[in-house]
């Protein structure tokens, strides 16, 4: 095995460095020498490999996005005291309209690959941002710790960078404690403390956008227990840190004979990583939170960095749901069946549906509050009422789509070369026509509609939707504790203490 270069180190700057455009973004993925694993081989340049390309490529389209005069005042701020623009993710929100225009930014972003690509850079930036605000919390274990939570803020901040996370323990054997697994290296923990900083070993779940982000964020949101203290930490990990490997899953590019006939998976794959550590070190510098059960679990409920993250988390699905409807009433145009009254039915419950998950993203808004150091926390009841309820919600939707469209993401020529061939051409433009459109723009729309779908990158997203804000029933016990029961109780107490009436 070649062994990695030595990380990069990025520029610590008071301003923000000039915005990084989507060449500099590529020419950092190309230059960092990480340790990504593909079909048992280890992949140098995920800039040039055919599973990344065209992930890497739709990341740095992103950046250019941002840095795009027009949209400069959506997808950028600049910093207190600073003379130059960061990312709008970076932002710690004091206003109601701050967040607004957080929600305006990753909604730009998430429209370029149609809220398809989970983990952008403005995922983890915006924890990191959560992490900021509340400084306090992680200096509870020493001032140290909460200086590094605000100065390496600043310093991704400043440098524009990419983070991606790895929070979930593997699942392994989940019956037993992480201390108590076969293996005490098994789930990333600490092995070893010196004056400089620390060095983890072990695995943890699921780094998606991972190959392409500048830095890991390595740290546990499943509870821990005493005895676990080893696995209670929360660092900073450059991707191309000595001894960190990430181990792909299938790449679904790969898949994609060409982009026509798959154009999501062609384009999107924003790859999901099981995380390696091997004796991998980290400067105490990076790290906030250590060998502390506490603290590793109020980062992420005591600031309001869960709430920042999944703000923009649902700014994207709520792209995504758009872009589904319009590909159903596409669909449905296409098959004729768009005036059909029942077809109206199921394309209002669709509508519905999607038209919550937007009211909502509002609600995050309207109903956020600000707190004793003037820091905007989004509405938690709003947020986990959605995200709890996502993995019904998202089935139903996939399954009226299915059910609206019969067969016709199936009865397809094979691929784009049946128009080409002399021998087929013909039939296939006689007959995968539609009354409004010819069989080019029918079959691609089918095409685009499978991808979203049906086909493996399609279904990759229905497990993404279920679980990447954690397991349905942990989102769902996020609520319970948010809800206001005391004042549903209170309704029940009037109740029960109605006055008798005259006649009883
Ligand atoms: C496509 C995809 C992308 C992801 N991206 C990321 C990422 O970027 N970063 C990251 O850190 N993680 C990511 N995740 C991982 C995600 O956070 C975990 O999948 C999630 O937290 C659930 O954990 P788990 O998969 O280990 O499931 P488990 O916790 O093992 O749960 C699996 C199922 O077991 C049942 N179950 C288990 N325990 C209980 C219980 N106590 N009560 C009731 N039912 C129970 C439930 O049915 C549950 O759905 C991603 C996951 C997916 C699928």
């Amino acid at each position: 095995m070649n062994a990695p270069s030595s990380p990069k180190v990025f520029e610590s700057r008071r301003d923000p460095a000039p915005l990084r455009s989507g060449a500099d973004f590529l020419a950092d993925l190309k230059a960092g020498g990480r340790s990504v694993y593909l079909e048992g081989e280890r992949v140098t340049d995920p800039t040039s490999h055919p599973a990344f390309r065209e992930g890497a490529r739709a990341i740095a389209r992103l950046y250019d996005v941002a840095r795009a005069r027009e949209n400069r005042e959506i997808m950028t701020y600049v910093p207190s005291g600073a003379q130059t623009p960061a990312l709008r993710c970076y932002q710690i929100p004091r206003s109601h309209a701050d967040l607004r225009m957080k929600r305006l930014a990753a909604e730009k972003w998430a429209e370029t690959n149609f809220g398809l690509m989970g983990r952008s850079p403005d995922h983890v930036a915006n924890f990191l941002a959560g992490f900021a605000a509340k400084p306090a919390l992680f200096a509870a274990a020493g001032e140290a710790f909460g200086d590094n939570v605000v100065r390496f803020h600043e310093y991704a901040q400043n440098n524009h960078l990419y983070a991606a996370y790895a929070i979930v323990p593997p699942q392994i054997d989940r019956s037993k404690p992480a201390h108590k697994q076969a293996d005490p290296t098994l789930y990333a923990g600490v092995v070893k403390e010196t004056d400089a900083g620390i060095v983890m070993s072990g695995g943890q779940q699921l780094a998606t956008g991972g190959v392409f982000a500048d830095y890991l964020h390595l740290s546990c949101i499943h509870p821990l227990q005493p005895g676990d203290e080893n696995y209670a930490v929360s660092v900073m990990i450059p991707m191309n840190a000595p001894g960190l490997r990430l181990y792909s899953r299938r790449a679904f590019a790969l898949q994609a004979t060409n982009a026509w006939d798959y154009p999501l998976t062609s384009r999107f794959d924003e790859t999901d990583s099981f995380v390696v550590l091997d004796n991998v070190f980290i400067p105490w510098e990076h790290v906030f939170a250590y060998r502390n059960i506490e603290i590793c679990r109020d980062q992420w409920w005591k600031t309001p960095a869960h709430l920042y993250g999944n703000h923009q988390a649902q700014a994207r699905y709520a792209t995504k749901l758009r872009f589904l409807l319009g590909l159903a009433k596409r669909m449905n145009e296409a098959t004729g069946n768009d005036g059909a009254p029942p077809v109206q039915v199921q394309m209002g419950e669709l509508a519905a549906l999607a038209s919550i998950v937007e009211g909502m993203l509002h609600a995050h808004e309207t109903m956020a509050t600000i707190d004793e150091d003037g820091v905007l926390w989004p509405s938690r009841t709003a947020l986990y009422s959605v995200m709890a309820l996502q993995s019904e919600i998202n089935p139903r939707m996939i399954e009226i789509v299915r059910e609206l469209t019969g067969a016709a993401m199936i009865t397809l020529p094979s691929s784009t070369k049946d128009f080409e061939s002399p021998e087929t051409a013909a039939d296939v433009e006689r007959f995968f026509r539609s009354a409004s459109t010819d069989a080019k723009a029918r079959v691609a729309l089918m095409r685009l509609a499978w991808d979203f779908i049906g086909s493996e990158f399609g279904n990759r997203h229905q497990q993404y939707e279920k679980f990447y804000g954690g397991a349905s029933f942990i989102v769902k016990m996020n609520m319970f504790r948010s809800y206001d029961f005391k004042r549903a109780g209170a309704l029940v107490d009037a109740a029960l203490s109605l006055p008798p009436l005259s006649e009883d």
